[in-house]
């Protein structure tokens, strides 16, 4: 779960999008947070890049 400090930096949204499954090795389309289904740790990064292809050790 994200923590924030200032509320007036963020806003809820609900679009779908944020439903979106990944699978390890994915490329990212957008930048943000995203958390593992399987151990349920969460990482952000940016949009393009590639997420992990594995669980750490
Ligand atoms: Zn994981």
């Amino acid at each position: 779960m994200a923590y924030y400090k200032d509320e007036t930096k963020v806003k809820n949204a609900s679009d779908d999008l944020f439903d979106m499954v990944h699978k390890p090795g994915d490329q990212t389309t957008y930048a943000g947070i995203y958390r593992c289904e399987g151990c349920g740790h969460e990482i952000g990064i940016a949009g393009g890049h590639t997420l992990a292809s594995g669980a750490p050790e």
